[in-house]
């Protein structure tokens, strides 16, 4: 026989913590706190199984379940010496869901089920207050008929309000007895309204009605959704708690309350909590009554008049205090715990381990290494790597007041404030005023590069996660919140029109680029603190990783950033950001101008210099450490000119008319452009730019080896290969060009040629491939969007539904996708060392600082991983993580 149902309470149990995922996580901490010895109220949980086949049999239970339950409310009954739906002595209870994971959304709470018309006369004359009973009462009937039989609590409260008014009452603290039992029998006949039958007086018809509330709420919407951003199975199910119920609200010598055992936004040890005399547990949550402070100290900070805890119940709270020390110590983490005092007498009902702040869990993990309760190892585990963002960015205070005016994508974490500006110029003027700008684009484009720059944030009304709004504002630092479709952006007018509110030129907005809140005016920020926790932990996730990790950096400022990071390298240097220069793109627009090859060497010529000073400023910045420079990628029209004065200005630089302009601009339309001339193609067809670009890296090489009296070995990358033959004919020039300089210089220089595996063919004929290349990176930007066959730019308007609809579980272009995309990657690692068993292999797509992805990396024997500047620690972190997971 299948045991459903597990008792605990009085001192032992039937369960222990280590059954989360039977008994849930409430159901298994009860168990584990009735094992040691607290005063847990004992009730039964009936287990997460139940839920599973419930939605594998049709909505059916168990065929013995009713038993068992029946069995344990008998066990319940002995202990605490009262009998449900007695009328003399009546066992009220409580109701609770509990899935492996805390999860907002499911059913949380019924209380004080049990009591019916004649009950509640018994708890009146066993509690010697009629008040209390039918105060209690009527919100059983409230909570029930809300969150079991769904009519809406406001029909309630509306009866409450409306009953104060009439009698000249303000606070409930004002109602009599008298008016509770006329409320409770308003309430039950406004819920047999509601219902069209009446409120279940039959206390076991109560029990069954709740269970199958919380087994019914595991998949309603809010659930479901919640499962999906959390990436929580479906399958997991929830477990039901049923438990006695105790009185917080029974006279002033009782009780309820929350507590952390350290405060979970700072992380500080001090005890954190808040308790209300006289109460039931939602009265601390819902705000109807405004809680006081667990401790004393807490109180005199807070400036309340109103005592504490500590002081009010100094003998409970000395026990409570007791239970803490117990609790963190027997969990080694900070707990987040629920209690109830009645009469004097300390109950605890629940304690989990607490949600915290990234500054609280940094904190509380190295504090908790220091004082030997937890091992290094343990540490880098309690740290959510992705959370490390929030500090290293500015974040919103979060005590200031926003006017949200609408959401986008997180795209790059950090807060901003400024003034709407629409283009990139203006950004670049009002920034060199000294003011703050929120560059507000439909869609950026690497012509915005400045602009980005320039501003504070970027805010952008169409493109996903690795739109080129998203990819270059993570790379910067700058916070970001892309695809915020409900902007409708009017670039003619200069306005922003959002649920009929209008944001003007140069109003002022807040953007979070962590939650993708869109705010009106300006929201107070606070500065990050990258005190020495940080580097600490930072330093043991160094000893245990195994990958190396890279940047993708192409300024000084962002490669600067970037070993303060922590990076052990450049593994992407996307060279055509440096084309976008102001004083650089006419050369480069001459190029690409050109019809001809002497043409487009002239226009080389002039962009030499400047691409050479680039790299020696990486290569000096990097002293050493390995940088890999990617040859140019993107389809020329991208630099094209737009306005007709830029038209001009290379018309006269060229010295040829507009019209001859014009047309060449028109050949270079394409329909497609990501499928089209870029890439390698570019190289193949006009070798003279990766001629010069080679040079350029080359030459600076040579110079800063010398400068630095240490060997630079740069690593040059040729994107979007598909074929060998493409690679290898590259290959050789780079070669001849490469060694060339090297023996006119009459130094000496290594260096390596690679390339970047960004398309499904790459990754098939990597065998091949690697005959020619010394390295692999894999592209996971562009392998992702030719692997799916989806735009990584244009995506964003239907990846919602897809993740709705639950066809992908996550956006594929922020979390690697193992089983497609990742099946190709293996492949490539696979057959490339199968040829070359020393070939370096990296990954410098999006995905190189998305946490699961690193780990990924890492099973699968990658050599680094290359992300944003203010990813690294997070890929840091995540590569630790990797090894101790494995
Ligand atoms: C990639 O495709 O993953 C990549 C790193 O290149 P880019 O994002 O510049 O196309
Ligand atoms: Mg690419």
């Amino acid at each position: 026989m299948t045991k459903w149902v597990y008792n605990f309470g009085d001192g032992s149990a039937e369960g222990e913590a280590s059954m989360k995922n039977l008994l849930g996580g409430k159901g298994a901490n009860l168990a584990e706190m009735s094992n040691l010895g607290l005063p847990v109220p004992p009730g039964f949980t009936i287990t997460t199984e139940v839920c599973t086949s419930y939605y594998d049999n049709d909505n059916t239970y168990p065929a013995d379940l009713a038993d068992q339950v029946a069995a344990s409310i008998k066990v319940i009954e002995e202990t605490v010496g009262a009998k449900f739906g007695d009328e003399e002595n009546p066992l009220l209870v409580s109701v609770r869901s509990g899935a492996r994971v805390s999860m907002p959304g499911m059913m949380d709470t019924v209380l004080n089920l049990g009591l019916n018309d004649v009950t509640v006369k018994a708890l009146a004359k066993q509690s010697g207050d009629e008040r209390f009973a039918y105060d209690s009462y009527r919100r059983f009937i409230q909570m029930y008929s809300d969150v079991v039989l769904g009519v809406d609590h406001y029909l309630f409260e509306e009866l409450l309000e409306i009953h104060k008014e009439e009698n000249g009452f303000t606070l409930d603290t004002e109602l009599e007895a008298e008016d509770w039992k006329e409320l409770s029998a308003a309430f039950k006949a406004k819920a047999e309204d509601e219902l069209g039958r009446p409120f279940p007086q039959d206390v076991n018809e109560q029990l069954w009605g709740a269970i199958d509330a919380v087994f019914g709420s595991w998949m309603i919407e809010r659930a479901f959704v919640y499962r999906r951003l959390h990436n929580i199975p479906h399958t997991w199910g929830t477990a039901v708690n049923v438990q006695s119920m105790v009185f917080g609200n029974m006279g002033d010598d009782c009780a309820t309350g929350v507590a952390f055992t350290r405060d979970p936004s700072t992380g500080e040890n001090t005890y954190y909590g808040e308790y209300l005399i006289n109460a039931q547990g939602e009265d601390v949550v819902a705000g109807i009554r405004t809680p006081q402070n667990l401790t004393k100290a807490s109180r005199i900070a807070a400036g309340s008049d109103m005592p504490s805890m500590e002081e009010s119940m100094p003998e409970v709270y000395g026990q409570l205090a007791d239970v803490f020390q117990k609790l963190e110590a027997h969990y080694r983490d900070m707990q987040d715990i629920e209690f109830t005092v009645q009469k004097q007498k300390l109950w605890i009902l629940q304690t989990r381990s607490g949600k915290r702040t990234a500054p609280a869990a940094l904190k509380i993990a190295v504090e908790m290494v220091h004082d030997d309760i937890i091992s290094k190892d343990e540490a880098l585990l309690r740290v959510d790597p992705g959370a490390l963002d929030q500090l290293l960015h500015p974040t919103l205070d979060p005590d200031a007041a926003r006017d949200v005016l609408t959401k986008g994508l997180p795209a790059s974490p950090g807060a901003a404030s400024g003034k709407v500006v629409f283009t990139a110029d203006e950004a670049e003027i009002l920034s060199k005023n000294g003011e703050d700008v929120i560059l507000v684009r439909i869609e950026t484009s690497p012509e915005d590069i400045h602009g980005m720059h320039a501003a504070r944030g970027i805010l952008t009304s169409r493109g996903g996660m690795t739109s080129h709004a998203a990819v270059v504002a993570r790379g910067m630092g700058r916070p970001c919140v892309s695809g915020a479709g409900s902007l409708h952006i009017n670039m003619a007018e200069q306005t922003i029109t959002v649920d009929g509110r209008v944001i003007n030129n140069h109003d002022i907005i807040t953007i979070d680029g962590g939650n993708g809140e869109v705010m009106a005016g300006k929201v107070a920020t606070i500065k990050p603190e990258l005190g020495g926790h940080f580097g600490e932990l930072m330093a043991w996730a160094d000893d245990k990783r195994e990958l190396k990790v890279r940047t993708n950096a192409e300024t000084p400022l962002d490669a600067s950033a970037a070993r303060e990071f922590g990076a052990e390298g450049i593994g992407l240097c996307r060279t055509e950001h440096m084309f976008f220069d102001a004083t650089r793109i006419i050369n480069v627009r001459q190029m690409i101008m050109s019809s001809d090859e002497e043409g487009r060497r002239a226009a080389l010529d002039k962009l030499l210099p400047d691409q050479r000073s680039d790299f020696v400023e990486l290569f000096t910045i990097m002293k050493g450490l390995p940088v890999t420079v990617r040859l140019l990628d993107p389809p020329l029209h991208e630099f094209l000119p737009h306005k007709e004065e830029d038209f001009v200005d290379v018309a006269n630089a060229m010295g040829v008319d507009m019209a001859f302009l014009k047309r060449r601009a028109e050949e270079l339309h394409e329909f497609n452009p990501m499928l089209g001339h870029r890439g390698c193609r570019l190289g193949i067809s006009f070798p003279e730019i990766y001629e010069m670009q080679a040079r350029a890296i080359i030459e600076a090489a040579l110079e800063v080896s010398k400068t630095l009296g240490e060997a630079v070995i740069p690593e040059i990358m040729v994107p979007l290969v598909g074929s060998a033959k493409e690679l290898e004919i590259l290959k050789e020039l780079i070669i001849k060009t490469a060694d060339e300089i090297i023996e006119a210089s009459g130094e000496k220089l290594e260096y390596m040629v690679g390339t970047m595996i960004e398309l499904p063919r790459a990754a098939l004929q990597a065998g091949e491939i690697a005959n020619h290349a010394e390295f692999f990176s894999f592209g996971t930007n562009d392998l992702t969007q030719t692997t799916y066959g989806i735009s990584r730019d244009d995506s964003a308007r239907f990846l919602d539904d897809y993740l709705k609809a639950d066809i992908y579980d996550q956006d594929p272009f922020v979390s690697l996708d193992q089983d497609g995309v990742g099946e190709l990657v293996k492949i490539g690692v696979e057959r490339g060392r199968n040829t070359r068993n020393d070939l370096k292999v990296g990954i410098c797509g999006e995905h190189g600082g998305d946490p699961a992805s690193v780990e990924f990396c890492h099973r699968n024997g990658l050599d680094y991983v290359s992300c944003s500047p203010y990813r690294v620690p997070i890929a840091r972190l995540a590569a630790a993580q990797a090894v101790l997971r494995k």
